[in-house]
C-alpha cells in the first residue's frame, strides 16, 4: 500500500479523523505506526556470516525523517502532508531524541549501523537501553547543571520481544528483557539493534538533577548512560552496566547460533564480533566460560575461536580514557570471571616478560585493552594518522608483537542522515546537477568538481547556504533568545567539552577579538561564534570552559560598540537534533584538537559534506581532508603531532612561557579574570580556569594559540572573496565521498569480517 494511504488508514484507526483534522503531535504517532509497518514489511538481510556491532552507546538521533529516506517515502508523504497543511518538517519536532550516547564513539556505532544495512550485510547492533539516556543540559547563571532526560514513550520505535537471559553477578541475579529497533537499509532489508534492559528498573530513586542510589543496581542499571565519553568511569555501576552488556550480547550471539544448528567451534565461520572500544571487553571472557561451562569447550578450544571472532576498535590514546578495573572491583560484581581473566592473564606473562603487555599489572589492575588485543585478531584505530600513532607509540610494544592484527578504517558518516536529511535542498542540487549516482556511490560527489567554474551551481550552492543560515537564525532566536545576522559569517564548533578539543582556544581568540573591536579595529565582515557540547559533570575544567563561554556571551552580545560586529551563542543542550540544524547553516568548521589526541572526529566530515571550510589542527581525520581537498580548500595551522608527543615525552612544555612572550596571549588570559568578566560571571570558575591555563595547561592551549589567530583572520578574510570561497565550499562537497560510512563498513567487511 502506498505510504500516505496507510498513514490515513492508520491516523483513521487511531483517533477517528483524516489527516487534515489531526494534531501535528497525532500526525507523528500516525507516522510512528505507519513506518514501523513499512519496516516489518521489509525482509530481514540473511547471510551466511552476520556480524555483531557491540557498543554501549549508539546515538541514533531521531529516527522518523531517516526511516522514511531509506523506505524511499519521504517526497511522497511530505507531499500529501502539505496537501493537508501540515509540515512534515515541524512534526519531526514532536519526536523526543533517544540520547543513547555522549558524543562521536555513540554517533559512529549508528552511522555504521545504516550503512550495513544499506550495504545488505547482515549485521545487528547490541547494545542498552538507558530510560533516561545521557543528561540534559540546562544553563543556570551560565553554569551547566544536568537533569534527567527521559525519551522513552508508550508508543515509540522500541519493540519488546520475548528474549531474555538470566544475568549472574556477584550478589545478585537480574533477568533482562530485549528490546529490538529495526534498523532499515537505504532502498534496502532489515537488521536490527538489541538493547538490553531490566524489568525491575526503578525511576523513582533519581534524586536531586540525575542523583540515585548507586548500590541498587536492580533499580538503577539502564537508568542512565555514564556521562563520561573520555574519561576514566572509575565505578562499579559502569561495570555492571559492562558485564550486563556483554553476558546478553555473549548469550544472544550463543542463541542465535545453536537455534541455526551451527557447530559453535566453526563460530567464527559465521559470526564477527566487532567491539566498540573497550566497553564491550567483558565479552571475551564471558563468551569463553559459557562455551566452557555449557557446550563442553577445553579452555585451549574457547580461546582459539573467540580470538579469530572478536576484534577490537580503538577509540582513543588519552591515557584516562584507557580502561583499567582493579581487580577487586571485577571480584566483587562478575567473581565467575575471575578464573578465565586470571587464565587469560598468565598465558600472556608466560609468553611475553614486557610489562607493559601484560593483562593485569603490578597494581592489580585488569587492562581491559590488553585483553582485546591479545584475544582479539583484529586492532583497528579510526584515522589513518591515528592508527600510525597507536604503531609507533601508544601500542607499540603490541605491533611488535602482532604485526598482522594492526589495521586503520577511518570513520565515516552516514550521508542519508548528513546531507539528505538534514540538508534537503543541498541534495537537491546535487541530484539536478550530477543525478543520483552519489546516492550509492558516494564517489561519484567528484562529478561536481566539473562545476567549478559554473557560475550558476556555485551561486546555488552559495544560495543554499544563505537560506540555511537564515533558518537557523531564526531557530536561535526562538531556543536561546539570541538574535543573529545571517549575513555574518557562521564560526560553528560544535562536541563534546574537553580539554583536548580545546574550545577555550577558541574563546580566547573571541576574547581577542572582543578587545580588537573595543579598541576601534572593526572587522569588514560580521562574525557569529557557535559552540555547543555537554561536559561530563564530573569534569570540572569543562564547566568552567562552557562558563567563560556563556559569560563572553553575555558581554560581546550586550556591548553597544561591538554587538554588530561579532555574536556568541552557546546552544543549549547540543544533541543530534541540534546538529543537524547547526551544520547546514555554517560557514567554518572549528576542528581545532590538540595534534595527536582527536583519534579521527567525524562532525569535521559531516560539516565539509555540507560546504563548510575547516579551520583545523593535523590531527584526526583533518589529516584526510587535507590531502583530499587541497591547502587552498582547507584552514590549517599549529604544531604538528610528533611535535605535541614530544612535549609530553620531554615534559617540556611550560604554558607561562607562552604566556609571558606574548603581548596577545596575555591580554586574552588576564580577561578571564579582568573586573569586567569577573563582574559578569562566577569568581570562583573563572579563576579556577585562569590558573589551570597557567600553571597546567595539559593539552596545551598557548602552544598554538598565535597561529590559531593569524589562521583564523586569514579565513575570515577568504570569506569576502565571494567567488572563491564557493569555489572552497564546492570542492568541500565533492572531496566529502572518502568520509561515507559506506566506505568505511566496505573496508571492515573486506579486511575485517569478510561477510558473504
Ligand atoms: C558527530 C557528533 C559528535 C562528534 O563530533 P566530533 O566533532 O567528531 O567530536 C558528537 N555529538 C553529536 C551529537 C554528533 O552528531
Amino acid at each position: 500500500m502506498e505510504a500516505s494511504k496507510l498513514l490515513t488508514k492508520v491516523l483513521k484507526e487511531k483517533y477517528g479523523k483524516d489527516i487534515k483534522s489531526c494534531t501535528d503531535k497525532q500526525i507523528y504517532y500516525g507516522l510512528l505506526d505507519t513506518t514501523k509497518q513499512l519496516m516489518a514489511d521489509k525482509p530481514m538481510i540473511k547471510g551466511e556470516k552476520k556480524v555483531y556491532y557491540i557498543s554501549m552507546e549508539f546515538l541514533i538521533g531521531k529516527l522518523l525523517s531517516n526511516n522514511l529516506i531509506n523506505l524511499g517515502v519521504y517526497d511522497e508523504l511530505e507531499k500529501t502532508l502539505a496537501e493537508n497543511g501540515k509540515s512534515l518538517a515541524k512534526i519531526e519536532e514532536v519526536e523526543p531524541e533517544p540520547s543513547l550516547g555522549n558524543g562521536g564513539l555513540g554517533r559512529l556505532a549508528a552511522c555504521f549501523l545504516d550503512s550495513i544495512a544499506t550495504l545488505g550485510l547482515s549485521g545487528d547492533g547490541i547494545g542498552l537501553n538507558y530510560h533516561y539516556g545521557l543528561f540534559k543540559q540546562v544553563y543556570k547563571n551560565s553554569l551547566q547543571s544536568a537533569e534527567p532526560n527521559p525519551w522513552i514513550e508508550d508508543d515509540s520505535w522500541l519493540n519488546k520481544t520475548e528474549t531474555t537471559f538470566d544475568i549472574q553477578f556477584g550478589d545478585c541475579t537480574v533477568k533482562s528483557v530485549l528490546y529490538d529497533i529495526d534498523v532499515i537499509g537505504y532502498n534496502n532489508g532489515r537488521n536490527k539493534l538489541h538493547l538490553f534492559d531490566v524489568e525491575t528498573l526503578d525511576p523513582s530513586i533519581i534524586k536531586k538533577g540525575i542523583d540515585f542510589d548507586k548500590e541498587a543496581i536492580k533499580k538503577n542499571l539502564t537508568l542512565f548512560l555514564y556521562p563520561d565519553d573520555s574519561d576514566e568511569a572509575g565505578n562499579l555501576l559502569r561495570i555492571y552496566q559492562e558485564y550486563f552488556m556483554s553476558s546478553n550480547g555473549a548469550q544472544l550471539i550463543l542463541k542465535e547460533l545453536k537455534d541455526q544448528g551451527i557447530d559453535l567451534h566453526e563460530m567464527d565461520k559465521y559470526v564477527a564480533i566487532q567491539i566498540n572500544d573497550t566497553h564491550p571487553t567483558l565479552a571475551i571472557p564471558e563468551m569463553i566460560r559459557l562455551l566452557c561451562m555449557n557446550e563442553k569447550f577445553t579452555v585451549e578450544e574457547a580461546i582459539e575461536v573467540v580470538t579469530k571472532t572478536f576484534a577490537y576498535t580503538n577509540h582513543t590514546i588519552l591515557a584516562e580514557a584507557l580502561e583499567k578495573w582493579p581487580l577487586t572491583y571485577l571480584q566483587k560484581v562478575v567473581p565467575q570471571l575471575l578464573p578465565y581473566i586470571f587464565e587469560l592473564s598468565n598465558r600472556v606473562a608466560k609468553k611475553y616478560d614486557d610489562e607493559r603487555v601484560q593483562i593485569i599489572d603490578k597494581d592489580n589492575r585488569v587492562h581491559m585493552a590488553h585483553i582485546d588485543i591479545h584475544y582479539g585478531h583484529s586492532v583497528n584505530g579510526v584515522a589513518a594518522i591515528h592508527t600510525e600513532i597507536l604503531k609507533d607509540s601508544e601500542l607499540n610494544h603490541f605491533y611488535k608483537i602482532y604485526p598482522e592484527k594492526f589495521n586503520n578504517k577511518t570513520n565515516g558518516i552516514t550521508f542519508r542522515r548528513w546531507l539528505m536529511s538534514c540538508n534537503r535542498p543541498l541534495t537537491k542540487l546535487i541530484d539536478d546537477t550530477i543525478g543520483e549516482g552519489w546516492k550509492k556511490d558516494a564517489d561519484k560527489l567528484q562529478d561536481l568538481l566539473k562545476f567549478e567554474n559554473d557560475s550558476k551551481v556555485l551561486d546555488s550552492l552559495y544560495d543554499i547556504k544563505r537560506g540555511k543560515k537564515a533558518e537557523l537564525s531564526e531557530y536561535l532566536k526562538e531556543r536561546e533568545k539570541e538574535e543573529i545576522n545571517p549575513d555574518s559569517i557562521f564560526d560553528i564548533q560544535i562536541k563534546r567539552m574537553h580539554e583536548y578539543k580545546r574550545q577555550q582556544m577558541n574563546a580566547l581568540y573571541i576574547i581577542h577579538k572582543y578587545l580588537e573591536i573595543k579598541g576601534g579595529k572593526k572587522p569588514s565582515t560580521p562574525v557569529t561564534f557557535i559552540f555547543g557540547g555537554k561536559a561530563a559533570p564530573a569534569y570540572v575544567i569543562a564547566q568552567d570552559v562552557i562558563h567563560l563561554i556563556k559569560v563572553l556571551q553575555k558581554i560581546v552580545n550586550t556591548d553597544p560598540d561591538v554587538k554588530d560586529y561579532m555574536k556568541v551563542v552557546m546552544v543549549e543542550n547540543y544533541n543530534v537534533s541540534y546538529a543537524e540544524k547547526l551544520i547546514p547553516a555554517c560557514d567554518i568548521s572549528e576542528q581545532i584538537s590538540l595534534a595527536s589526541k582527536e583519534a579521527s572526529g567525524t562532525g569535521n566530515m559531516k560539516f565539509m559534506l555540507n560546504g563548510a571550510v575547516t579551520l583545523g589542527t593535523n590531527d584526526g581525520a583533518n589529516v584526510e581532508i587535507r590531502e583530499l581537498v587541497g591547502d587552498d580548500n582547507i584552514f590549517t595551522f599549529g604544531e604538528d603531532s610528533d611535535t605535541v608527543i614530544a612535549h609530553y615525552a620531554k615534559a617540556d612544555y611550560v604554558s607561562k612561557d607562552y604566556y609571558k612572550k606574548s603581548a596577545v596571549i596575555k591580554e586574552a588570559v588576564d580577561f578571564i579574570v579582568s573586573k569586567q568578566a569577573l563582574k559578569a560571571g562566577n569568581k570562583v570558575s573563572l579563576e579556577r580556569l585562569y590558573n589551570e591555563l597557567l600553571n597546567k595547561d595539559w593539552f596545551m592551549t598557548l602552544l598554538d594559540l598565535e597561529d590559531y589567530i593569524k589562521v583564523k583572520d586569514e579565513a575570515f578574510k577568504a570569506f569576502e572573496d565571494k567567488d572563491s570561497w564557493k569555489k572552497k565550499m564546492l570542492v568541500n562537497v565533492a572531496k566529502a565521498g572518502f568520509f561515507s560510512s559506506d566506505r568505511t563498513i566496505a573496508e571492515y567487511n573486506k579486511d575485517i569480517w569478510n561477510l558473504k
